[in-house]
């Protein structure tokens, strides 16, 4: 086995001493790849190498970094089949839902590709300024902000980097990219579509290792200008207290709450729920975790939501008629297991699922949970909604906003005056009106509130949050 090195000015590199690490199927348990491990000296010479990168691509044309991106994009298209095998064999997602994920990787660098071609400045109104006359002129000069840190968790080992990645170098910064080692292939392979475009040495930096080792390091640099990171509120909250003077973006944890109301159309929430809570094993963050139900229709909408969910077919995740796979690790699967059965001794009732086979766990529907409990209150990251009864809609939206986190929200009700109050009144990032929080356009913004993060992904406000912006004013002599 041919071990994946470090991508260090432009090469995939690996020394004499380098340490290894064995990626491995979290559905058979067999190796699948070797890769290389960053030292603390292979994490200085990346960013000396990114110093260098972001001097050379900042003074690159934009239309010339949009046609590099262009092909990238291309050559990632070319490649979907293959990034899919990628994602789903390191980190266990169904065939299925790997190609959907694998599909949007050209989508995310073309859009990327534009938005970076589109930062216009504006200019200052200054004679509205008590005076100030016609003398100066003034206006707001996008620039890129140099070295950007790229840390990102394993759920969505494309999408999420390439959420960085892509409008990071459209807007002309250089990237430092430390991927999740538990599935760590998918972002060399996606490293590798900007290389065959033609980007250049030290633009892009792929360092994979631990994250309390080389994260800390890369966090702590002086030399990096903004750290964007995707992953636990845990670690967000650890990168704020090591960061120092740099800019942050935290796309971080959710326990995140969809109401179902008197007025919902039962087989829409109903359909949408048996997705929103299971995808991916329920290892999203904006997963359905919470469902508040008006307790009036809790019994005709679990007679709905039961048969979807058990008609969920859980397996290899290489079959193309598996629609759930498993979750990224057997250490993981206990834990939601025991978070399950945790839940059931305090009083909840298991309507269906929970039971676990190495690393699958059928999805289950937890009814009966208070929520003020922990099972409602902690992120599971795992295949299991909560069923909550709201005595009515106030009460309902006093639950959902109930927990520390507020990253994505979702409520059921065809009556407008409902929709209204929710879009106003829940505290969430997003807020789905008839769809639960598990759906993106890569162009819409996106991200949390409260413990769920700070700033906002989404193509082009990225590139704007990766871009600085002067203020140049212009003095006439007179
Ligand atoms: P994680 O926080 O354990 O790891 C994320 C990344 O941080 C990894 O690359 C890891 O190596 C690195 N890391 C770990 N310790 C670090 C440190 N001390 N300094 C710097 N980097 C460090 O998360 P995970 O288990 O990979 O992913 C699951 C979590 O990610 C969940 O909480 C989920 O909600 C969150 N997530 C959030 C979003 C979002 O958009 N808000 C999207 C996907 C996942």
């Amino acid at each position: 086995m041919t071990a994946t090195g470090l991508l260090l000015d432009g090469s995939w590199t690996k020394r004499a001493d380098s340490a290894l690490h064995t990626v491995r199927s979290p559905y058979s348990g067999d190796a699948i790849a070797e890769i290389v491990t960053a030292s603390s000296s292979d994490t200085d010479a990346a960013l000396e190498s990114a110093v260098a990168g972001a001097a050379l691509w900042r003074n690159t044309p934009a239309h010339q970094r949009t046609a590099i991106l262009l092909k990238a994009a291309s050559i990632a298209d070319e490649r979907i089949e293959s990034l899919a095998h990628t994602i789903s064999s390191e980190m266990g997602k169904s065939i299925r839902e790997a190609r959907g994920e694998a599909t949007r990787a050209g989508e995310i660098i073309r859009l990327s590709a534009f938005e970076g071609s589109q930062r216009y400045g504006e200019s200052l109104p200054l004679d509205a300024n008590l005076g100030t006359g016609f003398d100066k002129i003034g206006f707001t000069l996008p620039q890129p902000v140099g070295v950007v840190v790229a840390i990102t968790p394993f759920n969505y080992p494309s999408l999420l980097v390439l959420h960085k990645v892509g409008p990071a170098l459209a807007a002309g910064n250089a990237v430092v990219l430390k991927p999740a080692l538990a599935a760590p292939l998918t972002a060399s392979a996606l490293a590798q579509c900007f290389l065959d475009a033609g980007l250049p040495p030290g633009v892009l930096s792929v360092l994979n290792g631990s994250g309390s080792e080389i994260g800390t390091q890369l966090v702590a640099d002086p030399r990096v200008n903004k750290v964007s990171f995707t992953g636990s509120t845990r670690v967000g909250e650890m990168i704020t207290k090591i960061a120092g003077i740099k800019k942050l973006s935290l796309e971080l944890g959710a326990s995140s709450p969809v109401i179902v109301t008197r007025h919902a159309d039962l087989e829409q929430a109903a359909h949408s729920i048996a997705l929103g809570g299971y995808v991916n094993a329920g290892q999203v963050c904006i997963a359905a975790q919470r469902i508040i139900v008006e307790e009036s229709i809790r019994e005709d909408f679990l007679a709905v939501l039961i048969p979807k969910v058990e008609a969920i077919t859980l397996g290899d995740p290489t079959h193309e008629d598996t629609m759930v796979g498993t979750l990224i690790n057997e250490s993981e699967a206990i834990r939601v297991e025991s978070a399950i059965q945790k839940a059931v001794a305090d009083g909840a009732r298991l309507l269906t699922g929970g039971e676990r086979s190495g690393t699958l766990i059928t999805p289950a529907i937890v009814d009966g949970v208070e929520g003020d409990h922990e099972f409602a209150q902690e992120e599971l990251f795992g295949p299991a909604v909560s069923i909550t009864s709201a005595r009515d809609f106030a009460h309902a939206i006093e639950l959902a906003n109930s927990t520390k986190y507020g990253l994505g929200s979702g409520i059921f009700t065809h009556d407008q005056d409902e929709s209204i109050r929710a879009m106003r009144e829940i505290d969430s990032g997003v807020v789905h009106i008839n769809w639960t929080p598990l759906w993106r356009a890569d162009l819409m913004p996106y991200g949390g509130m409260k413990s769920s993060g700070i700033g906002k992904e989404g193509v082009r406000t990225t590139v704007h949050e990766m871009t600085e912006w002067k203020t140049v004013i212009m003095h006439s002599r007179v």
